[in-house]
């Protein structure tokens, strides 16, 4: 393709990001060019700004971001429906998976291709081909053979942007740590991935959805998602008298399930106290390798409790989670998860407004920051 777009170019931890104008690339057969419309600033991706996650950052920057949405802006020779085999047209609107299962690996000839271990190249340079490798850009490069869905008209941008991160993450986590009907959940951290957890819990059948974080609007928000109860840590500073009020809460035995999406690795022993006797514990946030916490096993023997780990999902997710938000719109404020939208070059202003790591309780208001490229 013939042209250029920007990117917003990210060049290390406390270091402006750069605007550059890159040209588009030519298409291999099978890939699609997007013209993305809304990219979240996500909770990995505050990790990546803050530093607290390891990367090998290309010599000339790296374009990350890869919670996002936007219009097929060119189909590369050979493309013509989505992964449903739907027809799929220069200009529809679609919601894509940003990772890339290798589909020739034990795992994935398994059927679980949320775990292959290849779905992640290293990251490549906005010099490098295909250039527009991350959200935060006016394109997005989807790789021959990604992953593709196109989005029902009657669904606004700012619902479908955490489709292929926050929402299809914790449908995929809740199914794989085996949600049921009837059961109590503890949903640790009300961001993007808590909150929409906590709608999730509710359609899949909890009985009782249980909230913890820290700020008191996000709090808020999660009771508007259907929490049964929030747990303030500012209002219950001792981690003995949580575990109680989860116990309180749940009929004296603790959760069924538990989940961190805090990210945090200190709420995990916390979180597997409050499950119940063989009940399990799911383990999304913690995406920073090298962070290491305090545990004691045998709390895991005598109370025959599993830890399941999940990163990214399986394909079939996006579909679902896009007729989910269809079904539910006006049942849960979806439109209130993206709180602030900001212009490509605002971006160090908003991802100095997402950040919550550093804040006071109360300081932090922002749910999911967007840019609009
Ligand atoms: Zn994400
Ligand atoms: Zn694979």
């Amino acid at each position: 393709m013939s042209g250029t777009g920007r990117a917003a170019v990210f060049l290390g931890p406390g270091r402006p990001f750069e605007l550059r104008e890159l040209p588009l690339p030519e298409l291999e057969p099978g890939a699609i060019l997007v013209r993305v419309t809304l990219a979240n600033i996500c909770g990995s991706d505050l990790h990546f700004w803050r530093g607290d996650a390891p990367l090998a950052l290309p010599p000339d920057g790296w374009i990350f971001g890869h919670e996002m949405t936007g219009r097929v802006a060119a189909l590369g020779p050979g493309v013509r429906s989505d992964s449903l085999g739907e027809p799929l047209r220069e200009g529809d609107r679609v919601a894509y998976c940003y990772f890339y299962p290798c589909g020739r690996c034990h795992v994935c000839v398994r059927g679980q291709r949320a775990a292959c271990p290849s779905k992640v190249g290293r990251a490549t340079g906005p010099g490098e081909f295909p250039h527009w490798v991350g959200a935060f850009a006016e394109y997005y490069y989807l790789r021959p053979g990604g992953y593709v869905f196109r989005v029902p008209d009657d669904l606004p941008d700012a619902l479908v942007s955490p489709v292929n991160c926050a929402l299809s993450q914790v449908i995929h986590g809740l199914a794989q740590v085996g949600l049921g009907l009837g059961d109590s959940v503890v949903i640790q951290g009300a961001g993007g991935l808590g909150v929409h957890a906590t709608a999730v819990a509710r359609e899949m059948g909890a009985a009782t959805v249980i909230v913890i974080d820290q700020v008191p609007e996000r709090l808020a928000l999660a009771r508007a998602f259907g929490a049964d109860h929030t747990l303030s840590l500012a209002e219950v500073p001792e981690r003995k008298a949580r575990v109680r009020l989860v116990r309180e809460w749940t009929g004296g035995r603790g959760a069924d399930v538990a989940c961190d999406f805090v990210g945090f690795p200190a709420v995990v022993p916390e979180g597997l106290e409050m499950v119940r006797h063989g009940g399990r514990y799911l383990e999304i946030g913690c995406i920073s390798r090298g962070r290491m916490v305090d545990l004691d096993p045998s709390s895991l023997v005598w109370g025959t409790k599993t830890i399941v780990g999940v990163i990214m999902y399986d394909p079939w997710v996006i579909p679902r989670a896009l007729d989910l938000l269809r079904r539910t719109r006006a049942r849960y404020p979806f439109d209130r998860l993206v709180s602030e939208t900001y212009p490509l070059e605002r971006i160090d202003e908003a991802f100095r407004e997402a950040e919550w790591a550093s804040r006071a309780p109360d300081a932090s208001r922002v749910t999911r920051a967007a840019l609009a490229p």
